[in-house]
């Protein structure tokens, strides 16, 4: 039997997700990783970004936010 892998649900409308966020300062979006292209705010290895942008994990933010697993400090 097959299993379908699924995206986890955000975490943008956890409020202690949001608390945490706000408190220790967590580091997240692709305008904080060293693949953003700031010139086109796309992502140089062209993957479809508008998930992993820093806005994406707002409260009520469309498209939720999801983590991308090449995020890298920049
Ligand atoms: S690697 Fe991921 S986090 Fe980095 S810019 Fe591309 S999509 Fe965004």
């Amino acid at each position: 039997m097959k299993r379908r892998l699924v995206d986890p649900p955000s975490p943008q409308n956890d409020p202690r997700f949001q608390e945490e966020r706000a408190k220790f300062g967590f580091v997240v979006g692709c305008e904080r990783c060293v693949y953003f292209v700031h010139r086109t705010g796309g992502c140089a290895h062209r993957y479809p970004n508008e998930q992993h942008k820093v806005g994406a994990f707002e409260r009520d933010a469309t498209p939720a936010g999801s983590f991308c697993k090449e995020f890298e400090l920049d």
